[in-house]
C-alpha cells in the first residue's frame, strides 16, 4: 500500500505500553509511520524534531494534566490532536474539544474506529492547507489565511487556528450570508443529534472573531436552521499572500 498516508507522522501519548502498542500496531496496518511518547514531557521535548501531523494524547498522563499537555502542542504546532480518555464525563470531552482537540475517542476503544478518526481528520486538513485551494480570504479587515490557518485581526493579533476551526471558518468564507445547516458545517463527520462539537467549535471561533460575544456580528445563529456568516468577503489574489 504506498499512498499519501504513509508518509503521514503520528505521535501517541500515552503511558500505558500495552495500549500504546496496540495504536502503533493498528496505525502501522494503515501504513502511517508512528512513534510513541511514554511521557508529556518526553512529547513536549520532541515536538519539533517529530513535527507530528497528527498527535493522539491519552488525558490520564501521569506527569501533567492531558489538557495542559494538549494545549502545549496547540501553541507550538498546527498538528491534528485526538484525545483518547478513559474518562466517561462529558466535561472533559468537551473542554478538549473547546481547547483545540479535533477529535475525542473513549477508551476502551476500538482500534479501527481511532484509525477512522486519525485518517477523517488528516483527510480534512488536505482539504483546508491545500494549495489548490484559494488561500487569503478577508472580510471586514480580518485576514484569514487558509495555507496555515491564520487568522488575523484589524489590530494585526495573530491567531493559528486548529484543524477543526480552520475548517470551520473555511466553510463560513466561502458561503457568506447563507444559512448553513449543521451537518454542512461538520463536513463529512457523522453528526449525532447530542453531538456538541459544532457548537463548541463556534463558540471558540466566536471568541477569536467577535469583541462581544454576546452579540456576535459575523457569526448569526438562526434558530431551529443552522448559523449563517455575515460578512462580506474578498479573496485578494495569491500573489498578495
Ligand atoms: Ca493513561
Amino acid at each position: 500500500m504506498k499512498d499519501p498516508e504513509s508518509q503521514k507522522m503520528i505521535v501517541i501519548v500515552e503511558d500505558d505500553p500495552d495500549v500504546a502498542r496496540i495504536i502503533e500496531q493498528v496505525l502501522a496496518d494503515f501504513g502511517f509511520r508512528t512513534t510513541w511518547c511514554r511521557s508529556a514531557s518526553d512529547l513536549l521535548r520532541r515536538l519539533r524534531s517529530l513535527a507530528p501531523d497528527l498527535c493522539i494524547i491519552d488525558l490520564g498522563l501521569p506527569d501533567m494534566d492531558g489538557i495542559e499537555v494538549m494545549q502545549r502542542v496547540r501553541a507550538q504546532s498546527g498538528c491534528g490532536i485526538v484525545i483518547l480518555t478513559g474518562r466517561a464525563h462529558v466535561s472533559d470531552r468537551v473542554m478538549g474539544l473547546e481547547l483545540g482537540a479535533d477529535d475525542y475517542v473513549l477508551k476502551p476503544f476500538e482500534p479501527r474506529e481511532l484509525v477512522a478518526r486519525v485518517r477523517s481528520i488528516l483527510r480534512r486538513r488536505e482539504t483546508v492547507n491545500s494549495p489548490a485551494t484559494r488561500q487569503l480570504a478577508t472580510f471586514a479587515g480580518w485576514r484569514f489565511n487558509l495555507g496555515n490557518n491564520t487568522l488575523t485581526a484589524p489590530n494585526g493579533e495573530e491567531h493559528l487556528l486548529s484543524t477543526s476551526e480552520a475548517e470551520l471558518l473555511k466553510v463560513f468564507v466561502n458561503n457568506p450570508n447563507r444559512i448553513l445547516q449543521r451537518e454542512q458545517l461538520m463536513g463529512s463527520r457523522d453528526v449525532s443529534p447530542t453531538d456538541r462539537s459544532i457548537d463548541v467549535r463556534i463558540s471558540r471561533l466566536r471568541r477569536k472573531l467577535e469583541p462581544d460575544s454576546e452579540s456576535p456580528a459575523f457569526i448569526k445563529t438562526v434558530y431551529g436552521a443552522g448559523y449563517l456568516f455575515l460578512a462580506t468577503v474578498e479573496w485578494p489574489s495569491e500573489s498578495m499572500t
